[in-house]
């Protein structure tokens, strides 16, 4: 399983418009973050975990060769803004309809943003097109492996997180962005996983969100192998924060690839 991080940052993105803090003026490519959102390879298949604004520019740095289908956390801004720019990859399929699984909040943001691209088959050539599936709680992708789902407090809103496991190998790699704490059933499901990915905000407390302090609480309990810190603000600075975390925990970084 190979894990791209296109974009980890918060939904102001770093540098912020307007800030002239040290890490809005950093020269370290590392405390540059885009919004976030990370791209899956899993037993041959191309799954896209949200589409920040920056998806098209970050895919082509990337090399994002296509997308077999895309996961939808929640509908916020930051998350769904770059799914327009998913036209490509429709057309490299004929134009056929990509398959997004979301919450019923996620699909009715799909739906409203995008009421021309919910079809199945691209309305003009070149055009998107969505087939929006409410994400189960075990999506079986066949030989290519499985998703679990599990429903997160983000605030008042709720995201979902995300366990993937491959067949072939048996690795399992768990999402759980924008969340405001890791509840016990998935802290259950995120057991032992060789590559654990919290939302890990700031050093100060949030409402919607998990402190760098408390992303490396919930890493500990999960017990997995190496855990990343994703979704960060401008507070961190990337070369003094992750020096500070426990072993196994690190922060993650736009442009990161991880082999697990
Ligand atoms: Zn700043
Ligand atoms: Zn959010
Ligand atoms: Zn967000």
């Amino acid at each position: 399983m190979k894990i791209r991080f296109m974009g980890t940052g918060t939904s102001q993105g770093v540098p912020m418009i307007g800030c002239d803090c040290a890490v809005c003026c950093s020269e370290d490519p590392r405390n540059t973050r885009f919004r976030t959102h990370v791209h899956v390879e899993m037993g041959g298949l191309n799954i896209q975990i949200d589409a920040a604004p920056e998806f098209r520019l970050r895919a082509l740095e990337m090399g994002i060769p296509k997308v077999d289908l895309a996961l939808l956390t929640h509908g916020h801004a930051d998350h769904i803004q770059g799914f327009d720019d998913l036209r490509q990859y429709c057309e490299l399929r004929r134009g056929e309809a990509i398959p997004v699984y979301s919450s019923e909040e996620g699909l009715r943001r799909l739906r409203e943003i995008y009421p021309y691209a919910m079809r199945d088959k691209a309305a003009i050539k070149g055009y998107p097109a969505f087939r929006g599936e409410l994400m189960p709680r075990v999506l079986d992708l066949g030989e290519a492996g499985r998703v679990y789902s599990t429903r997160q407090a983000h605030g008042r809103f709720e995201t979902l997180g995300f366990v993937f496991e491959e067949s072939v190998s048996g690795r399992r790699f768990v999402y759980y962005t924008d969340c405001s704490s890791v509840s016990a059933e998935a802290e259950e499901l995120a057991r032992g996983a060789d590559l654990v990915v919290l939302d890990g905000l700031r050093p100060m407390d949030h409402p919607s969100h998990m402190t760098v302090g408390e992303a490396a609480e919930a890493a500990s309990r999960i017990g997995g192998g190496q855990s990343y810190l994703i979704h960060m603000t401008h507070h961190i600075d990337h070369g003094i924060v992750d020096t500070e975390l426990p072993d196994g925990v690190n922060l993650s970084y736009d442009g990161l690839v991880v082999e697990v």
